[in-house]
């Protein structure tokens, strides 16, 4: 059995009962790897209750360097199991052995990175004038909902919990219905390293109960990431209690070449940026825009590096990509194609799901580049959230940041061009939260992660990613009280 329990509560492991069941499957062939019953909105009181109380007990007396001490534990017990970690978020999520060993190693380098911060004093001493003394102190900014999507499920549960708890918070986390494997495991990690009981919880279930974390009463802070749709209903529930929201959706994000590049180069980037873990990653650089000098060498380029991919097995060290996660992911992919075709596009590749025989039974999608496309049609204004690449043209510098400056473009975004002057002017002018320049998907922890306009709100990862979970109080105090002479 790969999960100890769909609750834990107060340190204690168990089943959810209310027979709403849900199935886990492996996505390279659809077969079962885990069936539990969705926990219930009794189930989630008694977490966020115990949460609460934790907030309360001696996890409240911890110090600064208590809690880094314990973000370094749980950093090296990963280590320690980084294998069946490994092999576990493979199963769970299709992606290959070696993506899945980098979001290990991305995992512990956030805990050590936080475990860093977690000391650094951040209290401010304010100049209130004489007889005064005016800090600015901070605290945990209280009970937290961390609710996560599939795609990256122990990677984008680090972003939160290590900050978090860095802070002093204490949580209730709330992974995918579909990849609930290692977000069990870590918080089980966290149990071992040492955190008291009560202090980060865990409930197994659908969007219900994402939606009744947010909206629970007790619930100070919601840190989601998900698509933009169900980010706008967290928004709206998280309003009716004034909830604190840290958003992290989606988005089309657009890959911008210049016609001064090495095109072999910048082919082998722009396949990688759009086809990593079957395109299914929030920054996928899923629109290529390409200057119409070398639009023919890069699309020739990525039409036969797509044919060439080779789809399998992710525990295969011969496969470059895994199945998509779900056979109703890949019917979206499938039909955002039929629609980008009905308007005009033209396939350069793929558009089909596989031939192989081994592969029928698992969620496969050929990657898939569609060139002759254009900003008005769905499949690029929209995020698909699949092996598919848009490729569009442009003429000049102006038209490529107008281009690129879509709607749902607020995450992510790379220039590939030789002329330094060209890579800064572009970079400046792309309104979102990460810009790449001859490069793409790199990130570091102490760097802020996130989305603008309907990407998200709020930041992860780097100091912005721990300040998110913390109250800032300022505290003046009068050394010696005088009357205060505004009423007689
Ligand atoms: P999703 O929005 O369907 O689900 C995300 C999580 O929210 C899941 O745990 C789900 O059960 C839960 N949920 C569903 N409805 C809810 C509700 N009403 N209230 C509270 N929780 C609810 O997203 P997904 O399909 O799991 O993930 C893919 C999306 O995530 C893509 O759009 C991708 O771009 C985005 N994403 C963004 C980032 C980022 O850093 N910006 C990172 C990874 C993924």
């Amino acid at each position: 059995m790969p999960l100890p329990g769909s609750l834990l509560v107060d340190g204690t492991w168990a089943w959810a009962r209310t027979g709403r069941r849900l199935r886990v499957l492996d996505p390279v062939d659809g077969s079962l790897v885990v069936e539990h019953d969705a926990a219930g909105e009794d189930d989630v009181d008694r977490a966020v209750a115990a949460a609460r109380a934790a907030l309360a007990g001696p996890w409240s007396r911890t110090t600064p360097g208590e809690r880094a001490d314990l973000l370094r534990r749980t950093a090296d017990l990963l280590l320690r199991d980084r294998e069946p970690v490994a092999a576990l978020e493979t199963r769970d999520t299709g992606k290959t052995l070696r993506e899945s060993r980098a979001d290990v190693d991305d995992v512990v380098a956030v805990l050590r990175y936080y475990a860093d911060l977690a000391v650094v004093d951040v209290t401010r001493v304010v100049d209130a004038g004489p007889g005064v003394r005016s800090r600015v102190v901070v605290e945990p900014a209280g009970v937290c909902a961390l609710v996560t999507p599939w795609n990256y499920p122990l990677l984008q549960l680090s972003w939160k919990v290590a900050p978090a708890l860095a802070a002093g918070c204490t949580a209730v986390v709330k992974p995918s219905e579909l990849t609930p494997l290692t977000s069990a495991h870590l918080v089980g990690l966290l149990a071992e390293a040492g955190l008291p009981p009560g202090v980060v919880g865990l409930v197994l279930g659908d969007g219900a109960v994402g939606a009744a974390l947010v909206r629970h009463p007790d619930v100070d802070l919601v840190s989601f990431t998900g698509g933009t749709a169900t980010g706008t209903d967290v928004l709206r529930a998280a309003a009716g209690t004034v909830k604190r929201v840290v958003c992290e959706l989606g988005g089309t994000n657009a890959n911008v070449v210049f016609p001064d590049v090495d095109v072999d180069v910048v082919v082998d980037n722009a396949l990688h940026a759009a086809f990593l873990h079957a395109g299914q990653v929030c920054s996928a650089g899923s629109r290529l825009l390409v200057h119409a000098d070398v639009h023919d060498a890069v699309v020739a380029g990525l039409a036969a590096g797509a044919e060439g991919i080779r789809l399998g097995d992710g525990r295969d060290d011969r496969t470059q990509s895994g199945p998509m996660i779900s056979a109703g992911q890949r019917a979206r992919t499938e039909a955002a194609v039929a629609g980008a075709l009905a308007e005009g596009a033209v396939l350069a590749a793929g558009g089909r799901r596989p031939e192989e025989p081994a592969l029928r039974d698992g969620f496969f999608y050929r990657p898939t580049v569609l060139t002759g496309c254009h900003a008005g049609m769905a499949v690029v204004r929209e995020e698909v959230f699949g092996p598919l690449l848009t490729v569009e043209t442009f003429h000049d510098e102006d038209e490529a940041v107008a281009l690129a400056d879509g709607p749902q473009a607020g995450l992510a975004g790379a220039v590939w061009t030789a002329d330094v002057a060209r890579g800064e002017r572009v970079a400046a002018a792309l309104r979102c939260g990460t810009v790449w320049v001859n490069d793409f998907h790199p990130y570091v922890p102490g760097a802020e992660w996130g989305g603008r306009r309907r990407s998200g709100t709020g930041r992860e990862l780097g100091p912005t990613g721990l300040a998110e979970y913390r109250e800032t109080k300022h505290v003046w105090r009068r050394l010696e009280p005088v009357r205060s002479g505004w009423l007689g």
